[in-house]
């Protein structure tokens, strides 16, 4: 009895660090502290299951355990070492896919072992469930790898889009839910080939569900399988009736589900409507670059002149920003004019960069003051009234085309409305498209000027023009 009560007890000091862990995460002041205390709330967590009955047995398999803590320890503590930041959202969507590939694993077993005859027929209730982390986790674990290659420009969106492909996912979910109802109706007659059929097509479904979504929509659907890895762990704690996994899962799942709905608000979108396409997956804008068009330039030095000389300045930042690491500089850019009296804030778009938060994290780690970060509807409102707005590596954010061209794969989509500022200047390197793949009428408007070359060492020209005045 007591013993039981110990473990119980390190699994609800194990839940209370993931809560507490969670609300620390809510600030940037505090959220390295709450990454390190949900950590040691893990430590404790499975140091707990460690030393549950069912583990402890006389034929225990601490041999396994160990070696397979040992080789997972190494390999992500290697890995977290060694991702870059531009590199961290693949790195999520690797970790979404091996918590779905644990869950879909993990429910496998049970599912083959009562097929085999070795483990008693499970009730309605247990079968249910683990047909349920069958398909949750094979769809996160496939969905999310797809997502990975995305993200890391190895497959395009329209690689492998089928003709009517939504409209295949659909039937395709559809037979997958009649197909778990139909085992669920067999119980433990279905048999082994039934069960991996439904394995099969829980995993091509992930993936296939994943492949039509492109451009603008990806961070909706990263947060997406996001809340499905939480909600198939769940599932998994369910199965062998560990309450810290359901915990740990639920908070994930639940933490990821306001997240999709808040990435959802933030491109103006329903979640339906993302999940059955029309939206993102084309790629390319209906208005294509148009050849007579030219984008003015503006010379470092006239940029440093005009801006050490306005009274209000607003930062765009994108993901070219996170690409040349150019945050620091950006910074010390900010506090120059600062010094010389200049308003100088910054305008973040929630799906600046490549996932949420990531501008955020970036400018945290240059220590801007929290309070200069203005959220989408704010800083729209300061460009009314700024000299300048600076964008410094974005590009899909402030693309007027989402406002104005109803052909655009992101019109609807709200971006920050630079041009409403007296002057605009886009760092960037080239007249290349951001993630959408689509051309940027702004960079051709009559208040732009283009200032070519990579982020961070145009800030730092910058940085020494503006010194030397
Ligand atoms: P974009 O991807 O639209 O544009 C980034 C721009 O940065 C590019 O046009 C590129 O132009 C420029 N750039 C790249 N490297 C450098 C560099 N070293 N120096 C200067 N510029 C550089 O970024 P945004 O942040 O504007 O928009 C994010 C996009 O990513 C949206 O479409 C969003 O939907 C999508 N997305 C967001 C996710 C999220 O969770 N936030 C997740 C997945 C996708 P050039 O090559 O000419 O330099």
């Amino acid at each position: 009895m007591a013993y039981d009560f110990f473990i119980n007890l390190g699994y609800l000091v194990g839940a209370i660090a993931f809560v507490w862990g969670l609300r620390l995460l809510s600030s940037p002041d505090t959220a390295r502290r709450g990454n390190i205390l949900a950590g040691i709330g893990m430590g404790l967590a499975i140091l707990s299951a460690l030393f549950t009955r069912e583990i402890a047995a006389p034929s225990n398999n601490y041999a396994w355990i160990l070696g397979g803590m040992v080789v997972g320890g190494v390999v992500g503590g290697f890995a977290a070492k060694k991702v870059k930041m531009t590199d961290m959202p693949q790195m999520v969507s690797i970790f979404n896919g091996l918590g779905g590939a644990c869950a879909v694993l993990l429910a496998s077993v049970e599912l083959f072992l009562m097929y085999k005859g070795t483990t008693a027929p499970a009730s309605n209730g247990q079968l249910g469930i683990i047909l349920g982390t069958v398909l949750i986790g094979g769809i996160t674990f496939t969905g999310s790898m797809l997502a990975y290659t995305k993200l890391h420009g190895s497959i395009w969106d329209n690689t492998f889009v089928l003709p009517k492909h939504n409209l295949i996912n659909n039937i395709l979910l559809v037979g997958l839910l009649a197909f778990a109802v139909y085992l669920f109706i067999l119980g433990s007659a279905a048999g082994t080939t039934l069960g991996i059929l439904f394995l099969a097509l829980a995993l091509i479904y992930g993936a296939s569900f994943v492949i039509p979504i492109g451009g603008a929509d990806m961070p909706v659907v990263i947060s997406l399988l996001n809340s499905f890895s939480g909600l198939s762990a769940a599932a998994a704690g369910l199965i062998y009736g560990n309450n810290m996994m359901l915990v740990g899962g639920i908070l994930v799942g639940a933490s990821g589900t306001i997240l999709t709905v808040l990435m959802c608000e933030a491109m103006n979108r329903s979640l339906l409507n993302v999940l059955i396409g029309g939206f993102g997956g084309g790629g390319a804008s209906a208005k294509g670059a148009d050849g007579e068009q030219i984008a003015k330039e503006v010379s470092l030095s006239d940029a440093a002149i005009q801006l050490f000389y306005s009274q209000s300045v607003v930062v765009i930042p994108g993901y070219g920003l996170a690409v040349a690491q150019a945050q620091k500089i950006v910074k010390e850019v900010d506090d120059l004019l600062s010094a010389n009296g200049v308003e100088v804030r910054y305008g973040i778009h929630p799906v600046a960069g490549r996932m949420p938060g990531h501008m955020n994290v970036l400018l945290a780690e240059a220590d801007v003051p929290y309070d200069k970060l203005l959220d989408l509807d704010d800083a729209n409102n300061a460009l009314k009234s700024a000299d300048f707005a600076i964008i410094v590596g974005a590009n899909d954010v402030v693309n007027p085309a989402a406002l104005d061209d109803p052909g655009s794969p992101i019109y609807g989509m709200p971006v920050l409305e630079v041009w409403n500022a007296k002057h605009v200047i886009v760092l960037k390197r080239s007249m290349n498209p951001g993630y959408a793949g689509i051309q940027n009428p702004l960079f051709f408007h009559d208040k732009n000027r283009m200032l070519f070359g990579d982020a961070k060492d145009t800030m730092t020209k910058l940085a020494s023009e503006l010194k030397g005045m």
